[in-house]
């Protein structure tokens, strides 16, 4: 080895050498250090004599993870992998996609948060408490990246269908900020997973001697808006142009925090708007199909929270933009919550959904709305399992030649009917996604392949697009454009097989797609601080993290 590359060695491996580098998830490779980097970086005697390739390690990881049977046991496994070499981790996930993403993220990350206590090893990301107000900028300032591109938050009220779960909550943005890496190439360094502990409500938690967080009620009213608003304000001091996804809020909290800082800054809520774009995806695809649409289409949702909501404003200004005046838009969406059909003279609505209260009879049970307004599309999001029973389905394929059936809620046993049910109950036509898992399904000899409308297809791609555009506010216009190239990137063959979403493993490529749209967006909207460009998805592209290792010799 000549002396210069001794000499540029250290400088490659980020000023660390000996144990210092391999204790730095970063830039550590283990045994996949070679001889030349072995002498130059003070590794030798450090590291057993064999030197291993990154697809040799994969190998070694996958084989012990195949070993283990319990889901969570995976999940430790897996963290402490990311918390030792970040580069393996993001190999073995980015080349195992479907049976890696249920262990870092649904359903096993749920499991997860609920034992957070017992199994939380090392520190990811920030921790804001209640008792930070005035310090919320010096703590960010402690983070130990300065490039911090996207902050997932949240306050870990509403985690996944599990609730309140308080402190515990850091398991989703830890985790969503792992997809926008391996699902979208996002750089690791650019990601940032905070926790705003403003207490919690689940008493259970509080009296769990393991519990990280703070042990008080959540704070409400001018206390919490005025954490909020010094976190917002302190990660674009620390962080300038930070893009902000918020998370796992509650209703009461997610929808006025959105319409509050979306106009401020670059930020967006992805159970709203993530889930918006990626069930009107799936509605463009049913539409190729059906070969109807938008426009005519009458879709009702069982469900009126943040999903349902996200899902009809963006199918409305996907119809404005098509022509259509917003109050004719608005008349295609139909909401269904728990006390029955939202309509006109029901005085106990939230405002979110008082746009689709529209003027019809009040109608207590599902089945009967489904029989009078006759939907071409029903969506499930109330996490109320089985709700979508034969008696509906029937009904469906009664009124529909194809009738589009998506069964969005989590996890498995809240889904509104699975996949075989939608098929056998419809004589195989309906159009369907699924929020869950669910295996092909073979009706009349054709074989049946559900995909699941998650909105991981969207977030990541979405993230890296603001984050390349280095956007300024995250619009609407976006999520409608990410809607759109998804569903182009749906092939003729996904079709015919009865998937409406891509295959999971295309999801990179996907990602980039959404990145370039964005980004068109962004430029054409005035939002962006890069120029146009021409060819946009090798911009995006040349952004994307690659796990392989670099040498550092
Ligand atoms: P939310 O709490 O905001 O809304 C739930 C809604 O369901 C509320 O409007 C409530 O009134 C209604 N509801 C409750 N019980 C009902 C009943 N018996 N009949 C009719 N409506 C009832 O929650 P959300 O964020 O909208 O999520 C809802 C579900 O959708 C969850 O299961 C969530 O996991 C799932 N989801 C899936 C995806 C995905 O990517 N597939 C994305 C977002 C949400």
């Amino acid at each position: 080895m000549t002396a210069d590359r001794r000499r540029r060695a250290p400088r490659a491996a980020g000023g660390l050498r000996g144990m210092a580098l391999l204790q730095n998830p970063l830039r550590n490779k283990g045994t996949a250090f070679a001889e030349a980097e072995r002498e130059a970086l003070g590794l030798r005697g450090l590291l057993p004599p064999a030197v291993l390739t990154q697809d040799q390690q994969a190998a070694r990881v996958l084989h012990n993870l195949r070993r283990m049977t319990d889901p969570l046991d995976k999940f430790v496994s897996l963290n402490a992998l990311h918390d030792r070499n970040e580069a393996l981790f993001f190999r073995v996930v980015m080349d195992h996609p479907d049976e890696m993403m249920p262990i870092i993220y649904t359903p096993t990350v749920g499991l997860a948060c609920q034992q957070y206590g017992l199994i939380f090893q090392r520190p990811r990301g920030v921790f804001v408490s209640a008792q930070d107000r005035g310090l919320v900028a010096d703590l960010l300032r402690n983070w130990p990246h300065r490039k911090v591109g996207i902050i997932v938050v949240t306050d870990g009220e509403r985690i996944l269908g599990l609730g309140d779960l308080g402190a515990n909550g850091m398991g989703i943005p830890v985790g969503k900020l792992s997809l926008y890496t391996a699902l979208a190439g996002v750089h690791p360094e650019l990601c940032l997973p905070v926790m705003l502990d403003v207490g919690t409500n689940n008493a259970a938690l509080r009296d769990d001697p393991l519990y990280i967080g703070i042990k008080q009620q959540r704070l409400r009213g001018p206390e919490f808006d005025a954490l909020f608003d010094e976190f917002v304000a302190a990660a674009q001091e620390v962080f300038p142009g930070v893009v902000i996804q918020f998370e796992d809020f509650a209703n009461l909290n997610a929808f006025r925090l959105l319409e509050k800082y979306r106009e401020r800054v670059c930020c967006f809520n992805d159970d709203i708007q993530g889930t918006a774009s990626v069930a009107l995806a799936g509605l463009y695809s049913a539409l190729r199909v059906t070969k109807a649409k938008l426009a005519d289409q009458r879709v009702l949702f069982l469900g009126a929270g943040e999903a349902a909501t996200g899902i009809c404003d963006l199918i409305v200004s996907a119809l404005v933009d098509e022509g259509l005046p917003q109050s004719e838009a608005r008349r295609r969406c139909w909401l269904f919550d728990s006390k029955g059909l939202v309509v006109q003279s029901r005085a106990d609505l939230a405002e979110h959904k008082r746009h689709y209260a529209h003027d019809h009879a009040p109608t207590a049970d599902f089945h009967s709305a489904v029989e009078h307004l006759k939907p071409t599309a029903i969506i499930g999001v109330a996490a109320v399992g089985q709700a979508f029973d034969r008696q509906v389905l029937e009904a469906m394929a009664r009124i529909n030649a194809r009738p589009i059936v998506f069964a969005l809620s989590n996890p498995t046993s809240k889904a509104e009917c699975t996949a075989d049910e939608a098929y056998r109950w419809t004589g195989g036509r309906a159009l369907f996604a699924c929020g869950s898992p669910f295996d092909p399904v073979t009706i009349e000899g054709k074989t049946l392949v559900p995909r699941q409308g998650n909105n991981s297809y969207i977030f990541p791609g979405v993230g890296l697009g603001l984050i390349a555009a280095r956007a300024r506010r995250a619009t609407d216009a976006m999520f409608l454009a990410a809607a759109r190239a998804l569903a182009e990137q749906v092939t003729a063959d996904d079709l015919a097989q009865g998937s409406l979403y891509p295959a999971l493993a295309r999801v990179r490529d996907v990602s980039a797609h959404i990145a370039a749209a964005v980004v068109k967006v962004a430029v054409a909207d005035g939002v962006a601080g890069v120029q146009r460009r021409a060819r946009l998805l090798p911009f995006v592209q040349s952004q994307m993290y690659d796990p392989r290792y670099r040498s550092f010799v």
